[in-house]
């Protein structure tokens, strides 16, 4: 498996006043493979959509380097920069922010082909009846304005304005979480089959585990801006050793009240907060098995079994 992405401990910290440093993402280094859905989660304010901006080049991490086809982005000339920016995308949670209301659908979609020149006249006119029946919409719908439609079709007319531009790599921020819960499912299979139909990667970001476990390939568990743990999302859920990620399943209701629960971990301490957040590990505030260590010195990112990471002392 070839990485599509990498990033090398990417940092964005900014002051606020004299007093106040936030890390809002704190020296995040993974890899994510071509092909692949890799689900991140984190609690607000864990850095996650910001983590995501700074693979996109939406924000500039304040440290540490973005990879993408195993080239440091900022090396790569002009034009193959402007193809890294066609070929890098990110879908946002809410699409009635992200869709001009001004604007007809059919010019929505074709933004992104005229900013890059891809297709022009009847080819584009084509192109854009084309890209609404692969979201699901019927072409007639061109000259319609966002606000004719639901949140979950404006949802697909996003979908179909970054699939425009064919893109590889794609950083779904939330998606579905500002959708009817009734159609959250439609716009997760849509996203699931343009992924095999278009050859896509994806980061797909969430706020809690339930959302990404039957989409993704491997999770990646943030916190305070660190990533605490990382593996394939059978293993996360049936095997997961950081206490966070423990916590955070432990947390999760289980359906069948005769299986037996694993012993629930109450999160004990304040909630997150990035704004001068704990030395030495950063969750051990609320962890149960903070040791004298933990305060002293940020735990290692450590694989700790093939393709399972993890930053805890517990395990060093
Ligand atoms: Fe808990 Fe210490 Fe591990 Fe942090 S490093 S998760 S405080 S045991
Ligand atoms: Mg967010």
């Amino acid at each position: 498996n070839q990485g599509i992405i990498q990033t090398i401990d990417i940092k964005k910290h900014f002051a606020i006043g004299r007093q106040q440093l936030v890390k809002s993402v704190d020296g995040i280094s993974i890899e994510i493979y071509q092909g692949e859905t890799f689900g991140l989660v984190g609690e607000s304010g864990s850095g996650k959509s910001t983590f995501g901006k700074t693979i996109v080049g939406l924000t500039n991490p304040t440290e540490g380097a973005v990879y993408y086809e195993g080239s440091n982005v900022k090396d790569l000339s002009k034009k193959e920069q402007q193809r890294v920016n066609r070929e890098v995308q990110i879908i946002f949670q809410d699409p009635q922010a992200s869709l001009n209301p001004r604007m007809q659908v059919g010019d929505i979609i074709a933004e992104g082909i005229d900013a890059h020149g891809l297709a022009k006249g009847k080819q584009r006119k084509e192109r854009i009846y084309d890209l609404l029946e692969r979201v699901g919409m019927n072409p007639d719908v061109v000259k319609r304005y966002p606000h004719e439609f639901s949140g979950g079709q404006r949802q697909r007319i996003g979908i179909a304005r970054t699939l425009a531009v064919k893109p590889k790599f794609i950083v779904a921020d939330e998606p579905i979480s500002a959708l009817d819960v009734s159609i959250q499912a439609q716009v997760l299979n849509l996203l699931n089959d343009l992924k095999d139909s278009e050859d896509l990667t994806y980061l797909f970001i969430a706020h809690d585990l339930s959302m990404v476990k039957h989409i993704s390939d491997r999770i990646g568990v943030m916190y305070l801006g660190s990533m605490m743990e990382l593996t394939n999302s059978q293993k996360l859920f049936n095997e997961p050793k950081h206490p966070y990620t423990q916590a955070l399943l432990s947390a999760v209701p289980v359906p069948d009240p005769t299986i037996s629960r694993r012993d629930r971990i109450v999160l004990q301490g304040d909630p997150p907060s990035p704004v001068n957040p704990p030395n030495g590990c950063k969750f051990r505030t609320r962890c149960p098995h903070a040791m004298e260590i933990c305060s002293l010195k940020a735990p290692e990112w450590k694989e700790i079994q093939s393709d399972h990471w993890t930053a805890c002392h517990l395990y060093s």
